[in-house]
């Protein structure tokens, strides 16, 4: 055997008390290291090259075939490799040929009986100016879906705006069709929908149960957070309307558990306070924070001061996570949860998200569209829902994106978490969707490095917790 070298990129080494975890890079698994391993990669960490002659200082404490038995474990993970052998730290250049679509977004009315100050949606209008996607829009994209994907086992399709309930005529309508239009297929289809419950009522909450909608309501927090931001279009606050929507809704609804999707925006950083809000005295089974970084309207995006201290709160919610996880009960906390899934998987991000793969957004006019955010946007289209997708395009950019090379993504230690970002924000940002968006990668980082410890404490010391509360949200 020559001499080896330690592949920096695919290792990430974190100290949980007096353990040691490896953070295997290429496929977001999470190993323990034990004496010989840690040793190991001390050696390598001090000599740029590893020799037979260094290993052999080795010997004193373990024998020489433990030695070899790690060392081509650790060659097999490309942690270490052959001196001079250039080590592959990302997958080579691929043509992308397929685009296994589930999931159809439909955006079925431009406008919004809000009219929150940050809101991003490019199409956005006022109720009274809303465009309502018409019938044969909605049902040729389901038609697109199908002839685009055929013989899936499950779809989904997500009805979107502006606010969605304010064209309930074609969520029942569209709803009437798939669930016929699937079964014949034998094909499961699945509804979700994102909504700011103002138009909530009982017998709507009935409906939703019926057909087992996933429902997420965008609130932000206690009244005085809700309400510098998330208006009437006559500028009225809507807390105490939302929340007796919601109070109503988690009382009735039993389909299934209910998310909330928290905003922040400038001036509102308290994570904890907002989630104890809402999981504690509302009763949300989840909540999900999404900071806004790279909005449009630039004063209200967090500050870098801001953003640190979310990702503080973060931090401290994450740790109620875990001491809930070592109880063995679950803590409903998205963004915690969804990085422990990432983990849990070994989830393999090349990209950042389904957006453009397994996802599309369809606007009011048949338009294709990365995913939700970009309806209405200046970005070209990616087909229509009668000709169906411009593969060509589509793949030409998810190509741009899969390539890392000479972008700070192609070594960076989260890159098959991250993945370069949501496309959206770098389209906000840099005005190129397959720009990585570079805005906060340290902190994401950090908050990556925080779950591989708060992974590893579950997995030394009540390992039960995955198979009971993250493989069932999974397959739910
Ligand atoms: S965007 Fe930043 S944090 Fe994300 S993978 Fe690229 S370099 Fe890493
Ligand atoms: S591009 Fe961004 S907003 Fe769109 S689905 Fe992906 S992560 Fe979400």
């Amino acid at each position: 055997m020559g001499a080896m070298t330690l592949v920096k990129p695919n290792l990430h080494r974190v100290d949980v008390d007096a353990r040691q975890m490896l953070f295997h890079i290429p496929s977001s698994s999470i190993f323990e290291l034990d004496d010989l391993g840690r040793e190991l990669l001390v050696l390598f960490d001090t000599h740029e090259q590893v020799t037979q002659e260094q290993l052999a200082g080795l010997s004193a404490h373990y024998s020489q075939q433990d030695v070899m038995e790690v060392l081509d474990e650790l060659r097999s993970l490309e942690v270490i490799s052959d001196a001079g052998t250039v080590a592959r730290i990302n997958p080579a250049p691929q043509q992308v040929t397929k685009f296994p679509l589930t999931t159809i977004v439909l955006n079925v009315n431009t406008g919004c009986n809000l009219s929150c100050t940050y809101c991003y949606k490019e199409d956005l209008t006022i109720p009274s100016k809303g465009e309502k996607m018409a019938y044969e829009t909605a049902i040729q994209s389901v038609e697109m879906l199908l002839r685009e994907s055929p013989d899936q086992a499950n779809y989904n399709v997500v009805f979107f705006g502006g606010e969605p309930l304010s064209n309930m005529p074609l969520i029942r309508e569209v709803v009437a069709y798939c669930e016929k239009r699937f079964a014949q297929l034998d094909a499961t289809v699945d509804f979700t929908m994102t909504t700011n419950a103002t138009l909530l009522t009982e017998k709507l909450v009935d409906w939703f149960n019926e057909h087992r909608f996933g429902l997420t309501i965008s609130m932000d927090g206690p009244k005085a957070m809700h309400d510098k931001n998330r208006i009437t279009v006559g500028g009225q606050g809507t807390y105490d309307v939302v929340r007796r929507k919601v109070e109503m809704l988690l009382k009735r609804y039993t389909a299934r558990p209910v998310g909330c999707r928290v905003t922040l925006t400038r001036g509102i950083t308290d994570v904890e306070r907002i989630y104890d809000h809402l999981s504690g005295e509302l009763g949300f089974f989840e909540v999900g924070f999404g900071p806004v970084t790279s909005g449009d309207i630039a004063e209200y995006n967090l500050t870098g001061e801001e953003l640190t201290e979310v990702f503080a709160g973060m931090k401290r919610l994450g740790r109620r996570y875990l001491d809930a996880a070592l109880r063995n009960e679950n803590f409903g906390y998205g963004n915690m949860h969804q990085l422990i899934t990432d983990m849990y998987e070994g989830n393999k991000k090349l990209v950042p998200c389904g957006a453009g793969i397994g996802l599309l957004a369809v606007d009011k006019d048949g338009g294709l569209n990365l995913c939700h955010r970009f309806t209405g946007s200046d970005m070209e289209l990616f087909g229509d829902v009668t000709h169906g997708i411009d593969k060509p395009r589509l793949a030409q950019f998810v190509e741009k994106r899969l390539d890392r090379s000479n972008t700070g993504c192609e070594t960076c230690r989260i890159r098959n978490l991250c993945s370069g970002g949501c496309y959206h924000e770098s389209y906000a940002k840099y005005g190129d969707p397959t720009h990585p968006s570079y805005h906060y990668c340290d902190l994401m980082r950090d908050w990556v490095d925080f779950g591989v410890e708060v992974y590893a404490r579950i997995m030394l010391e009540n390992p039960g917790f995955f198979e009971a509360y993250v493989s069932p949200r999974r397959s739910a």
